[in-house]
């Protein structure tokens, strides 16, 4: 019985899958001996040394989780990488606060937001989607969990930051730039030798952000979402647009009806396009980038203004920057 429904239920998915996108179908329910694994793709050029870790997992057969949460341990870990952990810009009131997310093929989640003082806000992450009933925590809460879980207390603001923040404060304005890294995050996702995905997102969020702001790093569905049938996908870029549209989880289900990570991600920006249109919100001062893979290992990113890139390591592309294509 349990097989017969199982039958059912594949025929019915792969039956919708060509009745949505006859030439685009993608194996969703089996891959072969075409798929290309392990596969790790990441955010921006910090992306390179972050895949070459997550690399020396995959390459060993490990797991897709393991690779990603070591993968964006490098950058978190980074003082001079200025929007991640370590050395990320402070909100406008001097503060560190960290946002990071971890999703594997199981559907198990762990999330952190407005966390301070931890270097590695994945692996707290990590440890939400372990060891407690919850899957997101948040600031003191987040920071109380780390410690007692035996996270080292840290002061997270370098003196470059320091100096940037009173800087800022001369004129206090709160002003996003497109592709110049006073914001960025590491989201990076992957396909081990045995088919399964997952996936991390980690960042300290926009330089100069209202204290408590949360982006759509840590919020599962919006900066990052895995489906071990169907594909991964992580987002950079302005996290309240992201959210608005559960940036993540549209392009899974972009893919989910056929199409391919390049063009469910471009099908994403497009609606975040539609969406600030309808606020009359300046694409112009507007970046977003998605990238995905799905489950056959096929990889692909989208963003709204030039500029974007994206690391690819995989049998064949042994980690190299790509550029995402761009709607402008
Ligand atoms: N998405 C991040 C946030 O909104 C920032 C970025 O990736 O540029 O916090």
């Amino acid at each position: 019985m349990a097989s017969r429904r199982k039958f059912l239920k594949l025929s019915t998915l792969t039956t919708a899958l060509f009745a949505v996108n006859k030439n685009k179908a993608v194996n969703l329910i089996q891959t072969d001996s075409k798929t290309i694994k392990p596969i790790v793709i990441s955010t921006w050029r910090f992306g390179i040394e972050a895949n070459a870790e997550a690399w020396n997992i995959l390459k060993k057969g490990g797991r897709a989780l393991d690779a990603v949460e070591a993968g964006v341990k490098i950058p978190e870990g980074d003082a001079n990488e200025r929007s991640v952990g370590l050395g990320g810009r402070p909100d406008r009131d001097g503060r560190v606060t960290l946002d990071a997310c971890i999703m594997d093929e199981n559907m198990n989640i762990g999330s952190v937001a407005c966390l301070e003082h931890i270097v590695h806000p994945i692996s707290v992450a990590r440890a939400v989607m372990e060891k407690t009933p919850h899957v997101m925590l948040t600031g003191e809460g987040a920071l109380q969990f780390a410690l007692a879980q035996g996270f080292k207390k840290e002061n997270l603001l370098t003196p470059e930051s320091d100096k940037e923040w009173k800087e800022w404060l001369k004129e206090s304005k709160y002003k996003p730039v497109v592709n110049i890294e006073n914001h960025d995050t590491i989201g990076m996702v992957a396909l081990d030798k045995n088919g399964n995905l997952s996936g991390a997102c980690t960042t300290s969020g926009m330089a100069f952000k209202m204290h408590g702001r949360v982006g759509d790093s840590p919020i599962i569905g919006a900066g990052l979402y895995v489906d071990n049938e169907v594909g991964a996908a992580t987002a950079t870029g302005h996290g309240e647009e992201v959210i608005r549209i559960a940036g993540c989880h549209t392009v899974i289900e972009f893919m989910r009806q056929g199409f391919s990570p390049e063009e469910a991600c471009k099908k994403a920006v497009e609606r975040i396009i539609s969406s600030a249109k309808k606020r009359n919100k300046a694409l112009s001062e507007l970046q977003i980038g998605f990238i995905a893979i799905n489950k056959n290992g096929e990889h692909g990113a989208y963003c709204l203004q030039k500029g974007f890139n994206y690391a690819v390591y995989s049998p064949e592309i042994k980690n190299e920057l790509h550029n995402a294509k761009s709607l402008y």
